[in-house]
């Protein structure tokens, strides 16, 4: 490998086939590094973010606030409180005698103008460092407003964006088990770790639908706080983007004994596995009654309606893109699997693929599912990602709203597959908008105007920093 990598970070990249693989992963970012991840306070901000009719204030200076200002293209069928970024924009002097005044004040407000259903209170850094006691302050606001007022114990210093989705499953578990579950179908799931960019869950729910399945709360994506308050009903946890929400699923059936399965709804194999997963897994809840029959007979006819539409539709795209050489970094290393075989559905090949919160399963599983050759990295930083580019003569680099610019510097194709996202990529539909999309831009007729940076760049770097 010619590609630049910091010494102290050597053994968070792997590449198949050179050495035998011993990634480590799933620890703090090195300091000075300049990881792509963020915060534990906008992992936890990212996660609750699309429950549209809750309140959502960031205790803490006005910066974590604008930060995080609609930080997902998280659609609402409804109520878009969630859109409205609201903070106690503590000052010097709060900082010196304290925020919780200015806290509860605020929260009295805002609970009086826009009447949520809850309130989500943010912790930040400055707060951890304060000390304001933000667990006192909810109760007590909580008692006068009558709706739940749940502290996110987020401070952003206090480990990395994974210890962030774990405070926002901490602050939804405190919803759950609060409402009412009676009239529940014990044909039901719940929808976990999607959320609902560009409308995606919109579509799930109604693959769910067609196949005579309840959904009983989206958890986030178009959240809603009295669904997610009967959750603990459902007959099933469906976890997508595992590392952001299966810690909520794990508390679920801890307490409540509702099993969870992950699941990934990005490519056509990963998709219509998780229809058939959920058919069979309430087939051998109920191996004799019909309605568990009709289930899988359903889910047999969408995955075969929707295939026999799309397969002919991709043939144009995997024409054109058959050879050329993609990258993955992405935020959760599940979706990074999905992306690897969706890669292959169009004769694209896989050369390089990270993310920020993989654990050591997580990039085990990529080991054995990519070519050899291909690099594998955790919580990599800006110079690593372009060296990698750069090295392996990327056609199109997918990630987030970080690794936009890398790709667009160094003359590449970009595609987002993160929060911001206006086109939606899961679901069967989705496959087709995605290998679309990648079309569109690594066969951009723009790349004339912007000469591809070479491999040979690397060496001349290289070089300069031996002398
Ligand atoms: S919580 Fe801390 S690290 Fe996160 S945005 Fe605010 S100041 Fe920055």
């Amino acid at each position: 490998m010619e590609a630049v990598a910091l010494k102290d970070r050597e053994n968070q990249i792997h590449v198949k086939g050179q050495a035998p693989f011993n990634i480590t992963c799933d620890q703090d970012s090195l300091a000075g590094a300049v990881s792509q991840r963020a915060c534990v306070f906008c992992g936890s901000r990212v996660v609750l973010y699309p429950i549209a009719d809750a309140l959502h204030l960031v205790h803490g200076p006005i910066g974590c606030a604008v930060y995080t200002w609609d930080i997902r293209g998280a659609l609402s069928s409804g109520p878009e409180l969630h859109r409205l970024s609201f903070s106690t924009d503590l000052q010097e002097m709060d900082v010196i005698f304290g925020g919780e005044k200015k806290l509860r004040l605020a929260l009295l407000e805002l609970i009086k103008r826009h009447t949520p259903k809850a309130a989500f209170v943010y912790s930040t850094c400055i707060v951890g460092i304060i000390g304001d006691d933000m667990e006192a302050v909810c109760r007590q606001v909580e008692s006068e407003t009558g709706i739940p007022v749940i502290p996110v114990k987020s401070e952003g210093f206090m480990g990395n964006k994974r210890a962030g989705y774990q405070a926002a499953c901490d602050a939804m578990f405190r919803l759950i088990g609060t409402g009412d579950t009676e009239k529940i179908s014990r044909f039901s799931l719940n929808i976990l770790g999607d959320f609902n960019l560009a409308g995606e869950i919109w579509m799930i729910r109604k693959y769910y639908e067609r196949m005579g399945i309840e959904v009983v709360a989206n958890i986030t994506g178009d959240g809603r706080v009295d669904d997610i308050r009967r959750a603990h009903g459902a007959a099933l946890n469906v976890v997508q983007c595992s590392g952001s929400t299966m810690g909520l699923a794990d508390m679920i059936e801890e307490q409540y004994g509702v099993p969870s399965m992950r699941v990934s709804y990005f490519g056509i194999e990963d998709m219509s596995e998780a229809l058939y997963d959920i058919a069979r897994f309430f087939k051998q809840q109920y191996p004799d009654d019909p309605e568990a029959d009709a289930i899988m007979e359903k889910t047999k006819a969408l995955v075969q309606e929707e295939v026999s539409r799309l397969v002919p539709q991709l043939k144009q795209y995997r024409k054109a893109l058959a050879g050329k050489k993609a990258a993955i970094y992405v935020g959760g290393s599940f979706k990074a699997f999905s992306l690897v075989k969706a890669f292959r559905l169009v004769d694209m090949q896989v050369v390089l693929v990270g993310s920020q919160t993989g654990t050591k399963e997580d990039y085990a599983e990529l080991e054995a599912i990519t070519d050899p050759g291909t690099i594998i990295v955790d919580d990599s930083n800006p110079l690593e990602l372009t060296s990698f580019l750069k090295e392996k003569e990327v056609d199109i680099f997918v990630g987030g709203v970080k690794e936009r610019p890398i790709a667009y510097k160094l003359g590449i194709g970009f595609c987002d597959h993160n929060h911001e996202r206006k086109e939606a990529l899961a679901g069967f539909e989705g496959m087709l908008n995605f290998a679309r999309e990648v079309y569109s831009s690594v066969m951009s007729p723009v790349w004339r105007f912007v000469p591809r940076v070479q491999k040979s760049e690397n060496r001349e770097r290289k070089s300069e920093q031996q002398l």
